[in-house]
């Protein structure tokens, strides 16, 4: 609790500095000069989330989303991401974003379908597909209530057998419980409004949530394929386009992983990191986590760093 404190305190001041000298403003001033891609990544836009997503920071509100797409339409334009993954940046468009959901929270459709239809924004949102389809648990809920462990240590922990294992045990009263402390989840009825109505278009987040660096090889791909089938289902096709779950390198993926995805059929693999520096792994593509605390301050400095290490590294 205290090192968040401090980190956020830290953050604080950095940002507040930044935009005092102007920095913020003319640095993306010039940044927004170069052709250049930079997705982002949200989970839930609530004005009453979750527990789950309140105490993991996946939350942002509504009126920050709005603030945080006006800031970044001062710097450059939001790309289509399926004209984007199928053939690449246009070139001579200058800065250009790409927004992600993970994890298919029902606030995608409940609260930002508005917020998307009012500026022509389509993001790429990146399902699990048995959380949808079959009401499943998402493995990082469950792995949140085993007792004596950091977060990290569990999310790595928890395999397809331990979640039905885990799941099994439940009384119908826990289920609901663990239910409501997740947060809604959308339906196979509204992805597929969404997706009918072109707001949205799908990606692969694995069946469900299984943090990738724990699972077998079998265990990878048959979560894949069975997520890239339910797209298939409700979108007519696949753009190959897949979100690594928990999304940091090491502790969430590896080399392996990147194969075993690569060779399932995804051909843009995203991680979910703070930094942009993972040019290195190929086909990874690495995207800006945005937080509650950065949202509140339009895009920071931290947000800016990442865009010049981006642009940096190309
Ligand atoms: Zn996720």
């Amino acid at each position: 609790m205290t090192r968040t404190k401090s980190y956020a305190r830290y953050r604080a001041l950095e940002v507040l500095w930044a935009l005092r000298s102007g920095r913020t403003k003319k640095r993306l001033a010039e940044v927004s000069r170069y052709d250049q891609i930079v997705y982002l990544t949200l989970h839930s836009v609530d004005t009453r989330p979750s527990l789950f997503c309140y105490v993991n920071q996946l939350n942002i509100n509504p009126s920050r989303l709005e603030m945080l797409i006006e800031s970044m339409k001062e710097y450059g334009t939001f790309a289509d991401p399926e004209r984007v993954l199928i053939s690449g940046p246009a070139k001579g468009q200058g800065l250009q974003f790409i927004l992600t959901f993970d994890d298919g929270f029902m606030s995608v459709d409940r609260i930002c379908r508005r917020i998307l239809k009012k500026h022509g924004i389509k993001p790429i949102v990146f399902i699990n597909s048995g959380c949808i389809e079959r009401g499943e648990l998402m493995a990082s809920v469950v792995s949140v209530l085993e007792k004596g462990k950091s977060l990290e240590m569990q999310c790595l922990r928890v395999t397809p057998k331990d979640y039905h294992d885990y799941v099994r045990k439940l009384t119908a009263k826990e289920r609901d419980l663990l239910r409501n402390l997740q947060g809604q989840m959308m339906t196979t009825k509204v992805v597929r409004s969404l997706v009918e109505e072109r707001l949205i278009v799908l990606g692969n987040h694995l069946s469900n949530h299984w943090n990738c660096s724990s699972q077998t090889a079998l265990d990878i791909s048959e979560s894949f394929i069975e997520c890239e089938e339910y797209i298939m289902r409700m979108q007519g096709y696949t753009l190959g386009a897949f979100a690594y779950p928990n999304g940091q390198p090491v502790t969430c993926f590896n080399d392996d992983c990147i194969s075993i995805i690569g060779k399932c059929g995804g051909k843009i693999q995203f991680s979910n990191t703070n930094n942009c520096n993972l040019r290195n792994y190929g086909v990874v593509e690495s995207r800006i986590a945005v937080s509650p605390w950065e949202s509140q301050h339009g895009i920071g400095i931290k947000v800016l760093r990442e865009v010049e290490a981006k642009i940096g590294k190309c």
